[in-house]
């Protein structure tokens, strides 16, 4: 057997793992690598301005240096006594003796170098860490002093330039000493005696510098590998690379990095293992939802009983047989089932026994199917096979057979062995209508064919089935109305009493009179009226008329049948107390005619109904005796007043010597046990005579009347008392 389709649209866990977990991790790593990325870019744009801001602080520190060394120059440079004692030849007694260019200029103002050089690159004095030596600055300072001089010269104001020496590197100022008293233009720049000023760029100067402008670690690196990270080159005026001065830069970004770094790192620690929790409840929660999603869905495609597939799952599954692309010559049959006498065992053994009788049924069924087919219960004690054969019907109806006699086979439930059986009904896909609508209603009316025919059998559907049940329903929708609308009467058919020759009784009938279809025969109708229920309805409307027309016929029993569906109501009794007291009827003038089969299911319960009834001081009659089961023991266990002998016996009387002897011992029978026996369906003088011999109390049949309208019997009744009259006269004149 199939089992239930997979494919169901839920949200499984993989789902939710592809749907939410990978999205979810994915922002979240997408997030912190934005907010580590925003953190490093800031942290480095941090950096790279304090690198360019120092950067600005050094060079302008440089500058200051330089333009201070001018300065110092320059104070010098415009002296009347300076000119006047350093140009033209050095006066050593003023300058150094006297101190005025002398060691108080490397002490005082801090410089290593001074030159005096005369005109034509003479150098006339050098002061070396404010000693006097008779070194020429174009040797100390070969490369660059001579440049300066040449620019100096020509400008009035003191130049400044990075030169070189040795390994050193010196801020230079030069100037022209000429005191204001002179006017310079006049001066040919190549006649002039420069003054030089040199400040060595040492780790003193350097410290200064820093502690000035805040700059940290400053050193100097004749080359720029060594250089820190932040630094700025130093220059000739010529624009010619001497060395570079580095420094630590302060570094911001990297303290702001230093401070948030810990803290973030334990922040996205912490949601991270967040996360990982909820999503680990997520999942539990979806695996959980997921688990309970598939046992809904079990539950809603199987029925909770017998664990089968329901109509639900069913029709999935026929669907999807009859969708062409599925089967290849393999052909669909669905074969519904109803079970025979289920409700009995129900109403009499409780509903915990039907349901062990139900699981016991679908797992028999389910034996009896092949893996391919679907067995399912539709509701009820309703099932349904959907069987794939590829030899149809035949195969179809093999399964059937088998199923009937899987289900024939005694059940033990409760302790009780119960024998119920199977009906089934069979309709085969086919290649102008394979909607499964069609196909299970086609194998309902099969079925329903099925249980018309006896039940325990199978019947597969034919066209004119359907066409048949069109027209049953409409007739089951036109009784409904019959009532309502008063379309039913009663015929009366007499029975006369062969002793006195008189009428005895008559016997109500009921037609419908059908607008279209005229006068239908209660054979045609009973049994619909019956399974419908309506027979309760018509049942007590037929008492009641035929009661109350008794009234008019003086004397005369008012025979009336009951259907055994009555007398599965206990109300009968009542209904029919009832009816006696509304219409005025005595009681003995009515006789209930029963059957049998009243007494075949429930024995006990019909004979209570029975003794009821006979309370009340009605009659009650046994019909067509002799058709149905007739054990003769219930004609002990319950005093009849009256056998019918049925009309069958009577009609084969000419023909068959059985029959007649039958007749006799129903007659004999009768007499013994003290009960009126009455033969229906008198055809015949021959039949009456001959009943008359053998003892027959009364007579019914067309020999003496149809059954006719109330007037027509009215009128037979007066006729025939007459004619009694006058036959009796002849008797009596013959005698
Ligand atoms: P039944 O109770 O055995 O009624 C006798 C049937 O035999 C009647 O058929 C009657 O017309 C027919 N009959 C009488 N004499 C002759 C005869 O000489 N020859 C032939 N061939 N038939 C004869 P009807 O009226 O068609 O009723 C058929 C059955 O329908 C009745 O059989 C009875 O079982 C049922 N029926 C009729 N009226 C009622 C009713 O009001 N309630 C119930 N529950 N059943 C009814
Ligand atoms: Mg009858
Ligand atoms: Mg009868």
């Amino acid at each position: 057997m199939r089992a239930s389709n997979p494919e169901m649209t839920r949200f499984s866990g993989h789902q939710f793992t592809n749907r939410v977990v990978y999205p979810m991790a994915g922002m979240m790593v997408i997030m912190i690598i934005v907010v580590i990325g925003v953190l490093v870019a800031s942290a480095h744009q941090q950096n790279r301005l304090s690198v360019e801001g120092s950067t600005r602080l050094a060079t302008t520190a440089l500058q200051v240096k330089a333009r201070e060394v001018g300065r110092n120059l320059r104070d010098y440079t415009i002296r009347p006594d300076v000119y006047e004692h350093l140009h033209d030849g050095i006066d050593l007694g003023w300058a150094v003796t006297e101190g005025n260019v002398g060691a108080n200029i490397h002490n005082d103002l801090g410089y290593e170098l001074v030159f005096v050089v005369a005109p034509g690159d003479k150098t006339i004095y050098a002061l070396i860490d404010g000693v006097p030596t008779r070194a020429d600055a174009f040797d100390v300072m070969p490369r660059g002093l001579r440049d300066l001089l040449h620019v100096a010269a020509i400008q009035p104001h003191p130049t400044t330039s990075l030169i070189k020496s040795g390994k050193d590197i010196y801020v230079v100022a030069a100037n022209g000493i000429v005191p204001p008293s002179i006017d310079r233009a006049r001066i040919n720049p190549r006649e002039l005696t420069m003054l030089v000023f040199a400040k060595r760029l040492d780790q003193k100067f350097l410290d200064d510098m820093g502690h000035d402008y805040l700059l940290n670690d400053l050193s100097i690196a004749l080359n720029s590998e060594n250089a820190k990270d932040a630094f700025i080159p130093l220059m000739t005026q010529n624009r010619v690379y001497l060395g570079t001065i580095s420094w630590s830069a302060p570094r911001p970004g990297d303290q702001l990095l230093n401070f948030v770094i810990p803290p973030l790192a334990i922040a996205l620690l912490i949601l991270a293992a967040f996360s990982a929790l909820v999503v680990r409840n997520a999942r539990i929660s979806s695996s959980a939802l997921e688990a309970s999603a598939s046992r809904v869905t079990h539950l809603a495609h199987h029925d909770a009983l017998t664990g089968l597939p329901n109509r639900i799952l069913f029709r999935e599954h026929l669907d999807s047989a009859l969708s062409p692309t599925v089967l290849g010559s393999a052909e669909v049959a669905v074969i519904c089932l109803d079970l025979d006498s289920f409700k009995e065992v129900n109403d009499s053994l409780g509903h915990a026994a039907g349901d062990q009788l139900l699981q016991q049924v679908s797992q028999r069924l389910q034996a009896c199917v092949s893996y391919n087919d679907t067995v399912a219960r539709l509701g009820g004690d309703e099932f349904a096979v959907i069987q794939i054969g590829a030899n149809q019907p035949h195969d179809a109806e093999e399964l059937s057979r088998r199923l009937i006699e899987s289900i024939r086979s005694a059940f033990v439930v409760e302790d009780q062995t119960l024998h119920i059986g199977v009906s089934i009904g069979i309709a085969l896909a086919d290649a102008t209508d394979r909607t499964a609508d069609t196909l299970l209603k086609n194998a309902d009316i099969a079925l329903y064919r099925a249980k018309q025919g006896g039940r325990a059998t199978y019947r597969i559907f034919e066209a004119q089935m359907d066409a048949e049940l069109q027209e049953r329903r409409a007739l089951e929708y036109d009784l409904r109305q019959a009532v309502l609308r008063n379309e039913l009467e009663l015929h009366y058919q007499p029975l006369i009493d062969l002793e006195l020759h008189a009428v005895a009784a008559v016997e109500a009938l009921v037609r419908w009179r059908h607008p279209r279809r005229g006068l239908v025969s209660p054979s045609d109708f009973i049994p619909m009226a019956e399974e419908t229920g309506l027979i309760v309805a018509i049942g007590e409307w037929v008492l009641e008329t035929a009661c109350r027309e008794a009234l008019k016929w003086d004397r005369l029993r008012i025979a009336v049948n009951l259907s055994p569906v009555q007398f599965k109501n206990h109300e009968l009794v009542e209904t029919v107390r009832q009816v006696l007291q509304r219409t005025g009827l005595e009681p003995e003038r009515l006789e209930l005619e029963v059957t049998e089969s009243i007494l075949i299911n429930d024995t006990a319960a019909a004979l209570e109904i029975l003794n009821g009834l006979k309370a009340l001081g009605v009659k009650i009659a046994m019909d067509d005796f002799g058709t149905g089961y007739s054990s003769l023991g219930y004609l002990n266990s319950f005093p009849f007043d009256k056998i019918k002998i049925d009309r069958s016996f009577i009609g084969d009387l000419s023909d068959t010597e059985k029959s007649g002897a039958i007749v006799k011992s129903v007659i004999g029978l009768g007499q013994s046990l003290k009960m009126v026996t009455t033969a229906e369906g008198v055809e015949t003088s021959e039949q009456a005579a001959f009943l008359r011999e053998q003892g027959c109390d009364q007579v019914q049949g067309f020999y003496f009347s149809k059954p006719v309208g109330a007037a027509e019997l009215s009128a037979f009744i007066s006729s025939w008392n007459a004619r009694s009259i006058l036959e009796k006269m002849h008797t009596d004149a013959a005698a």
